[in-house]
């Protein structure tokens, strides 16, 4: 299984992926995931990637394809991958498309996960993390058993410094000005699969699932 998660930042890409990683053994890749991991190291990628991150923008097209190609030669990757967050940009497309040519995979599906603007807002200002182990919640829609506490590991949860209203609004540009045009890139590609992402986090895995396997 060769997956790309699709979708405005908040549509459930990170959620939808962690579930599909419990019941299918393949990695869940997620570039801001890659890049978060590499701000809190202090490395030079954490540095560089940090100032796009704080902005609300997108990080620079070389540096993200070459984070994507180093993990995707990883042996973990040959039996099939969930990437999240990648590609964001056509040029990032085209560029995966050569990786993959590369490495003899063909996509399984593009899936994007369909929330309308009006709901994605609420949905980021009220994300939760877990330090310890990455998992996400939502303080009213996907809530812990105990405010602030991770229900998996007894981690403490806290807020993204780019999940705040301001930096939202420039994330959801950033998504229609240069990321809703793969949707077309994708369909042309005959991979392309939609979820209706407004459904419970459940109903919407069952339907991740189905187009997956379908
Ligand atoms: P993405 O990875 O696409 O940015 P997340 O998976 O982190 O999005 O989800 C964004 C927020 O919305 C999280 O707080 C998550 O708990 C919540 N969420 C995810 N899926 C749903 C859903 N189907 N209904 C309501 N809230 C959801
Ligand atoms: P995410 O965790 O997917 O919401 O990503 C958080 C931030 O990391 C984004 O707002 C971007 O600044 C950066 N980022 C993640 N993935 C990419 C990508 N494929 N291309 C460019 N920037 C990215």
């Amino acid at each position: 299984m060769y997956i790309l998660m699709m979708g405005p930042p908040g549509a459930g890409k990170g959620t939808q992926a962690e579930k599909l990683v419990a019941e299918f053994p393949i990695p869940h890749i997620s570039t801001g995931d890659m890049f978060r991991a590499a701000v809190k190291n202090g490395t030079a990628l954490g540095k560089e990637a940090k100032k796009y991150m704080d902005a609300g923008g997108l990080v620079p097209d070389a540096v993200t394809i070459g984070i994507v190609k180093e993990r995707l030669s990883e042996t973990d990757c040959a039996k099939g991958f969930i990437l999240d967050g990648f590609p964001r940009t056509e040029e990032q497309a085209v560029a995966l498309d050569g990786i993959l040519k590369g490495l003899n995979i063909k996509l399984t599906a593009a899936v994007n996960i369909d929330v309308p603007d009006s709901e994605l807002i609420s949905r980021v200002t009220g994300r939760r993390i877990c330090k310890s182990c990455g998992a996400t919640y939502h303080v009213k829609f996907n809530p812990p058993k105990k405010a602030g506490i991770c229900d998996k590991c007894g981690g403490e949860l806290f807020q993204r410094d780019d999940d705040k209203e301001a930096t939202v609004k420039k994330r959801l540009e950033a998504y229609h000005s240069q990321t809703a045009p793969l949707i077309t890139y994708y369909k042309k590609a005959g991979v392309y699969k939609e979820v209706d992402g407004t459904q419970q986090i459940d109903k919407v895995f069952a339907d991740v699932v189905a187009v997956v396997k379908g």
